[in-house]
């Protein structure tokens, strides 16, 4: 018998009346004769009211506390929902996260799967009961209750989706599917039928909250099919799978993290390993950067930038400043006024002028742009906190999202809503015994391109229009940019950086030698011969680690970064033209055991 995992959100059971329609429509998928596992999330806003009154009692909660504290959201829902079933007249059975065995590390309040034992919930769905799981929560090998961070009943819905071998994973929620940017803040956005897993993973951690980007990284893993889809209507949702919805859409979705801050270490001598330093001490603390950009300062030292979320920003700034006596920087500045808006979409890397388009449009509304950083198939700008609303909004709309592409316009989910064949289910089970760690980092691979050049324009007075008008001169010449970094610098006053083909440094450098004399700041500096390494996988980014690693490995061998970008599925890194050989060695070997 096929087995449905179905996952309600906290509104979607938030009263008593939402938890009989949850029960209602679990009953429904039994009754047509479905195994049924019900994933549930802590009742509307009670893990809030739960992290308030942590708060109310301490600044500083013991983190193994509050997974203790929050896991109990979970188990109030879960109880109540048995209830419901079992007054609707079926059978039903509550489960914990330890009940089950959900075994994570001991990373309380972020824990990661390691394992998942299934016989329980295979021997309660054989007697005919529906298995309703405690989401977010689990156990380490010491028994301590953890939580897998905020939002992560999505990631045990896809987790034991996975594990179970289920034919579908439906996540009931209070949107009616993926949007191309949030609903509740542009309302022109528009429901896709259907988005790629390397989308939707970007989109979830540059801030569409509608999934928790670690429940795509399982879904991705074992080709999870997943319909996101509304509580309270039985309209077809989205279905998050491996194609994406048109083939070469430059632009699938937008979205909005509001809550960012900016951290600039400045005057950072520029030699191998002070990146590693750096950014090492952040990741072993668990927080995760973004936006990690380094600039060419003056008179051999660096400025590094990056963002974090503000609520990071305490103790960040308390390790920055420890990296900063150690480092012998000059100092540190922070501006935690700052949101991130960011692009998405498979297309981007082929197809040139989206970079210039988003910048021209916020240049357009007067919109300063403090900080860039892109990827193959993401851009993300910082801008000012008050302005965010409406850079989202013009940025979502100068990319038509509003509507339906004309490849693949409007096309209905796959048959049956994404149901697996089984010699998928057979393959994925397979992959499941085989991983010792199931939110194990994996590296698909890693790439050097020695094709190309850089340059960088300095000391650019910062004024809303620079990054725009840079990129469209660019691209009137013609010029195809890959990586882009633009960061703060001194006295106010922007660096941007980018990759371009060996072959148009010269009409490069031409503009950009124009463009220095008309803003009347020094000539632009290049590199004729960089190498561009890529490290590209699943759980890139949420394992914080992986970016600090690479920085350590290639300091360890004495070769300096010039520029990083970093995305959900990969890091990028750019170094001198002569190093790349080395430098691919060097990280095949430390990623020796993630390589698949
Ligand atoms: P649940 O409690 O069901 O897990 P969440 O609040 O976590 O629900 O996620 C649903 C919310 O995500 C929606 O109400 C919507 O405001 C927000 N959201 C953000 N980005 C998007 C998007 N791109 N598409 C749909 N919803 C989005
Ligand atoms: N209740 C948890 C939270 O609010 C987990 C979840 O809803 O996914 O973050
Ligand atoms: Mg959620």
């Amino acid at each position: 018998m096929s087995i449905i995992v179905q996952k309600f959100g906290g509104t979607s059971v938030a009263d008593s009346q939402k938890i009989l329609a949850a029960a209602r429509k679990a009953i429904r998928a039994r009754v047509e004769g479905h195994q049924v596992v019900m994933v549930v999330s802590a009742m509307g806003q009670n893990t809030d009211l739960l992290v308030d009154l942590a708060r109310q009692i301490s600044d500083d909660p013991p983190p193994r506390e509050m997974d203790m504290l929050l896991s109990t959201g979970e188990q109030v829902s879960v109880a109540l929902m048995a209830m419901a079933i079992h007054s609707l007249g079926h059978e039903a059975i509550s489960l914990t996260g330890a009940q089950i065995g959900i075994i994570t590390d001991s990373i309380h309040t972020k824990a990661r799967i390691r394992s998942i034992s299934t016989d329980r919930i295979r021997r309660y769905l054989k007697e005919g009961k529906i298995v309703i799981a405690a989401g977010f929560q689990g156990i380490d090998k010491a028994d301590n209750i953890t939580t897998l961070g905020r939002g992560g009943s999505d990631t045990t819905a896809v987790a034991l989706a996975a594990v179970l071998g289920a034919e579908a994973c439906e996540i009931y929620t209070d949107v009616d599917g993926v949007y191309t940017t949030d609903p509740r803040i542009v309302p022109e956005a528009r429901k896709v039928a259907r988005i790629s897993y390397d989308e939707m993973l970007e989109l979830a951690t540059v801030g569409a909250g509608v999934m928790h980007n670690r429940s795509i990284e399982f879904a991705k893993k074992f080709s999870v099919p997943v319909h996101v889809r509304s509580s309270f209507s039985d309209t077809p949702g989205t279905m998050i799978v491996h194609e994406p919805e048109a083939k070469n859409l430059p632009v699938c979705g937008a979205a909005l993290s509001k809550d960012e801050a900016r951290v600039t270490v400045r005057g950072v001598p520029d030699r191998p390993g002070t990146a590693s330093t750096l950014f090492t001490q952040i990741a072993a603390n668990n927080i995760a950067m973004d936006m990690i950009v380094q600039s060419e300062g003056a008179q051999g030292r660096a400025d590094m930038s990056f963002a974090v979320a503000r609520d990071d920003l305490p103790k960040t700034l308390k390790i920055v400043e420890g990296v900063v006596q150690e480092l012998s920087a000059e100092g540190c500045i922070c501006d935690d006024n700052v949101a991130k808006i960011s692009v998405v979409g498979l297309g981007m890397a082929t197809q040139p002028g989206v970079a210039g388009t988003m910048f021209r449009t916020l240049a357009e509304k007067g919109i300063n742009i403090d900080m860039i950083t892109t990827s193959e198939i993401k851009i993300s700008v910082l801008v000012e906190r008050q302005h965010a609303v409406e850079a989202l909004r013009i940025v979502h709309n100068a990319f038509h999202l509003n509507q339906p592409p004309e490849d693949g316009a409007g096309k209905a989910p796959p048959a049956a809503h994404g149901k697996v064949n089984p010699a998928e289910l057979v393959d994925r089970l397979e992959k499941v015994a085989r991983l010792e760690r199931l939110e194990k980092l994996i590296i698909d691979g890693i790439t050097l391109d020695e094709s190309q050049a850089m340059v960088t324009l300095v000391g650019l007075s910062d004024i809303p229009g620079l990054a725009a008008q840079t990129f469209d001169e660019l691209a009137e010449a013609g010029i195809v940019v890959d990586m882009i970094v633009q960061s703060i610098g001194r006295d106010n006053r922007a660096d941007i950086s980018l990759t371009i083909k060996r072959e148009d440094l010269k009409k490069t450098l031409q503009v950009a030698e124009e463009l220095a004399r008309g803003l009347n700041c020094p000539p632009p500096t290049h590199n004729s011969q960089v190498a561009k390494l890529s490290v590209f996988g699943t759980g890139i980014k949420s394992y914080s680690g992986v970016a600090s690693r690479m920085f350590k490995a290639l300091s360890a061998a004495e070769i300096n970064l010039d520029l990083i970008g970093t995305s959900e599925v990969r890091v990028n890194v750019v170094v001198d033209g002569k190093q790349g050989a080395k430098a691919l060695e060097v990280l095949k070997q430390e990623f020796a055991d993630a390589l698949v």
